[in-house]
């Protein structure tokens, strides 16, 4: 029995009620390809354009035919969804599909291990562990070291070396060694630090939300998980003074000439660089590639991983299958997620490579769902269709995206008053408005704080067009369609797109609403 006309609203109220105030609190109940439809007032089905993709996991679309068949299919036959702690022969399907696309692209014979998860934020979660993981290693074998080096038996110390581990003469051998444990005890008690970039977004939960460069997002958390640096995109150098910033060495004894002196050498504390290859809710920023090799060498620098987030960019959306491959950057670690689902499961994964893959992860590190049957299959499916036909999908991706750039330079060049950018790249864009906060219409004016979502509500009722901004840049609205576009649907959006524009020109009492 269902009780829907006395419920309360209990499922995320506040949410919902804010989406009302700029019309986008409607009902989808059906859905295919790019189109989904919403629920009139009447009960009627009214077709929507889906321009927001599931936020980048529909690159096939809704619902397309062969994953739900596939999925059909495997709840059918009676298929054995969770089966924890068996053999996963499905599992190692994904895994090898994926190493044979990423080899490809990458023109490389190392294989990544693969960690499975279910949502980006935990893959990230999974990146954040490994990567700390294999610090802790490399701090260990260091310190122990270390220590072995203490134990050697010396009779005579250089006059240096108390001051470089900060004890006095008096104290002699025995001080020295008690100041040098000291201060390597402390620098090993300091928490990793994570490099990466301004505008990035990693997820939300605990560990991830620490990388996620939005304040409102991470700051209310902070004393939850290690801290991140954030790097400027745009300033040459900026990542090489960042690292140079968060040096920390620790202590050891040389024995030279029979005299103990004391050297320093680097400790781990980076546990890992952080990348998205183009930002998405940062506002669908492209990292360029000089940035992109700053990042190669400073991580190369301290022996840390680059871990690269293509939970968004990734599955060819970019018009490759990694992002990360245009401009540039070698990933250590890379998170997939989003469209691996191929929008009807929840699946994620963590590739490590196998030269700094550690096998105790698999130990202290596992989910309830991840690597089920279901998700697994479904996923390969996803592949096999993304690589059929030589690829046609991230070819169709790059020429899509080409003639969508096309027209949103267009909007762009006849608006140039409140069309501020066109960025992205494939199926992967963003148009950046001019921010309202001045507009002379007190509607227009009153919704500029989240301007992205006022345009959004207007793109729905007026052209039923779905879309979102960028969930740190709400002047950015974000185009993430599926390969199956066409040439009508680009037409619409270009029209509706120029009824926006045209408000923001005019600055009609009535703002957005008709
Ligand atoms: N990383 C990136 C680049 C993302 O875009 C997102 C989601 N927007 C996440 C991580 C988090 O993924 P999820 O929402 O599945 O936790």
């Amino acid at each position: 029995m269902t009780a829907a006309h006395t419920d309360r609203e209990l499922a995320e109220p506040t949410l919902r009620g804010w989406l009302g105030t700029v019309g986008l609190d409607v009902e989808y109940v059906r859905a295919e390809g790019n189109t989904i439809y919403r629920l009139a007032e009447d009960g009627s089905e009214v077709a929507v354009l889906d321009l927001a993709g599931g936020y980048g996991s529909l690159l096939l679309g809704h619902n397309h035919p062969t994953v739900v068949a596939r999925a059909q299919e495997l709840l059918a036959a009676g298929t054995p969804i969770h089966a924890q702690f068996s053999r996963h022969p499905y599992a190692n399907d994904v895994a090898n599909r994926l190493n044979r696309i990423i080899r490809r692209e990458l023109g490389e014979d190392e294989a990544f291990a693969t960690i499975f998860a279910n949502t980006g934020a935990e893959a990230i979660e999974a990146a954040i562990k490994h990567a700390e993981l294999e610090r802790g290693f490399r701090a260990r074998d260091l310190l122990a070291g270390i220590e072995a080096n203490l134990a050697t038996t010396v009779t005579s110390v250089a006059p240096s070396a108390y001051e470089k581990a900060g004890s006095v003469p008096e104290e002699g051998l025995a001080g020295l060694l008690t100041a040098i444990a000291a201060h390597n005890a402390a620098v090993a008690a300091r928490p990793p630090v994570f490099v990466t970039l301004e505008g990035g977004f990693h997820g939300k939960l605990a560990g991830s939300v620490q990388l996620t460069h939005n304040a409102d997002y991470r700051t209310p958390f902070s004393a939850l998980a290690a801290q991140a640096r954030f790097v400027p995109l745009d300033q040459p150098g900026a990542v090489k003074d960042m690292v140079d910033g968060e040096r920390a060495s620790v202590l050891d004894i040389v024995v030279e000439g029979g005299e103990v002196r004391v050297v320093e050498h680097d400790f781990p504390l980076i546990a890992a660089f952080v990348v998205e290859p183009i930002q998405g809710e940062g506002g669908i920023r492209v990292v360029s590639a000089e940035l992109a090799a700053e990042i190669q060498e400073a991580a190369a620098s301290v022996g840390a991983p680059v871990v690269v987030d293509e939970i968004q960019s990734g599955m060819g959306r970019s018009g490759a299958f990694l992002a990360s491959t245009l401009i540039g950057l070698r990933g250590d670690y890379y998170t997939l997620a989003k469209s691996l689902g191929g929008g009807v499961a929840k699946a994620s994964v963590l590739l490590v490579r196998e030269s700094r893959y550690r096998p105790e992860f698999e130990l202290v590190h596992s989910s309830t769902f991840a690597k089920d049957a279901f998700s697994c299959h479904i996923a390969s499916t996803v592949l096999e269709l993304l690589e059929s036909e030589d690829g046609r999908a991230y070819r169709k991706a790059a020429e899509l995206g080409e003639r969508l750039t096309a027209v949103l330079e267009g909007v762009r060049a006849d608006y140039p008053d409140v069309v501020v950018d066109v960025r992205g790249k494939g199926l992967m864009l963003g148009l950046e408005f001019a921010a309202q906060d001045t507009a002379t219409s007190e509607a227009i004016r009153v919704n500029a704080p989240f301007l992205g979502y006022a345009i959004a509500g207007y793109l729905l009722q007026a052209h039923d067009i779905r879309t979102f901004p960028t969930a740190s840049a709400v002047t950015t609205l974000r185009f993430e369609p599926s390969v199956l576009l066409t040439e009508e649907e680009i037409g619409r959006l270009d029209r509706a797109l120029r009824g926006a524009a045209e408000i923001l020109r005019t600055q009609p009492e009535h703002g957005f609403t008709a």
